[in-house]
């Protein structure tokens, strides 16, 4: 690794928080291949690629269908929208999530119900999910948040019972196994984010629906193309959330390194976690088995001094995140739910004190090991 200067210091070394023209590197030519394909046949919207990608990932997720769209907020919010929900609507969704999530709810012109997290997977709280059903609840949206599923089980088991749909927020999952299944098969639809940085990312946006209801996937495929079934005919609402063909191209490159590019985050983590053990932050479980596996788009460290352990990373040349800085619930935008601060007080805490160490999967040991450093003598000071 060279050294990076900057004005002021040298640092021993420069860590990233993710690095897309590392990973872009080694598969560069077949990218460059993929897009001037794309220019020589000029087919820039919803062309072939993006048929073929949809049936490559409906096939990774283990689901029927997949329809292409312009980002993951639409596809979550095309996906509520067929399924026929909307005004005076309730869905269910974890108070601490990418604000997205609450988008596609309110967008589709329903009303987000939140339910607290857990504090040791930062998952929707099953437990609490059942009180926040009412006669107006028409979905549960689980996140697998930071590439974790969320215990699908009991929350299919909840919605059977009241016949609700179940939409899985899988931005952050490309790949993660619950009980021998990958999400986006898991509940009745989900939605995908191909932003950059996810752990499937485009080189702009896109995103993904995948379930294997064919009524649904046709609604959506209607839905994101000007509501047409047929051309000219408009018997939906007229959307425009189509997919660049370009985008899916490259997506479709990208996708044959997904596996190996989670198995090396799960090293990542693995080595985070022995490096960090028996320190006083808390780590993120790492309880992958055989039939249930994580994917770790973030790995997330919680400790008490949050800001101040970020400015002395940032010091050392470590890039950190926050993931997120604010509960939905005490954004501006969302006020008019009418929650307030202590309403959901795991997801306030998490706020608090969650930052997000460098993650992505051409992290070397030496950097991890770099990283680990300055974290033990911060905490030792
Ligand atoms: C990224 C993300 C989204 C939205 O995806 P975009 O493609 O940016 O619209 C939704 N939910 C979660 C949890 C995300 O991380």
């Amino acid at each position: 690794m060279v050294n990076a200067v900057t004005s002021e210091k040298i640092f021993p070394m420069n860590v990233n928080f993710v690095d897309l023209r590392a990973q872009d590197a080694p598969i560069r030519d077949k990218l460059d291949q993929a897009v001037a394909a794309v220019l020589d046949k000029g087919n820039f919207i919803l062309g072939e690629d993006v048929t073929q990608f949809e049936e490559e990932f409906a096939a990774f997720c283990g689901t029927s269908y997949a329809v292409g769209v312009n980002s993951g907020l639409s596809a979550l919010q095309l996906t509520l929208i067929a399924h026929g929900i909307g005004p005076g609507d309730e869905v269910i969704i974890p108070a601490h999530t990418f604000v997205a999530t609450a988008a596609a709810v309110t967008f589709a012109g329903a009303r987000p119900v939140l339910v607290d997290i857990a504090p040791d997977t930062y998952n929707l709280d099953v437990t609490q999910i059942a009180v926040a059903i009412t006669p107006r609840t028409k979905a549960i949206m689980p996140v697998h948040l930071y590439g974790r599923p969320a215990d699908m089980e009991p929350i299919m088991a909840l919605a059977q019972a009241h016949n609700l749909i179940v939409v899985e927020d899988a931005a952050q999952a490309h790949g993660a196994v619950y009980h021998g299944k990958r999400t986006g098969s898991l509940g009745h639809a989900a939605g995908f984010s191909f932003y950059p940085a996810k752990n499937l990312g485009a080189s702009g946006d896109s995103g993904i629906v995948v379930t294997s209801d064919a009524g649904i996937a046709g609604r959506i495929r209607a839905l994101r193309n000007c509501g047409q079934f047929e051309k000219n005919r408009h018997d939906l609402a007229p959307y425009n959330c189509r997919m660049d063909t370009i985008q899916a191209a490259m997506l479709r490159v990208r996708l044959t390194q997904l596996d190996t590019w989670n198995t090396a985050r799960r090293q990542h983590a693995r080595l985070y976690n022995a490096l960090l053990a028996g320190s006083s932050v808390k780590l993120p479980l790492v309880d992958d088995d055989s039939d249930s596996t994580a994917v770790w788009h973030l790995y997330v460290i919680r400790v008490a001094e949050r800001d101040a352990l970020r400015a002395y990373l940032s010091e050392h040349g470590i890039g950190t995140g926050i993931h997120y800085p604010l509960p939905v619930h005490l954004q501006p935008v969302y006020k008019s739910l009418g929650y307030r601060a202590g309403d959901f007080p795991v997801a306030e805490r998490c706020t608090q004190q969650v930052l997000s160490l460098p993650m992505h999967p051409h992290l070397t040991r030496e950097e991890i090991e770099y990283v680990a450093g300055p974290i033990m003598s911060f905490l030792a000071r």
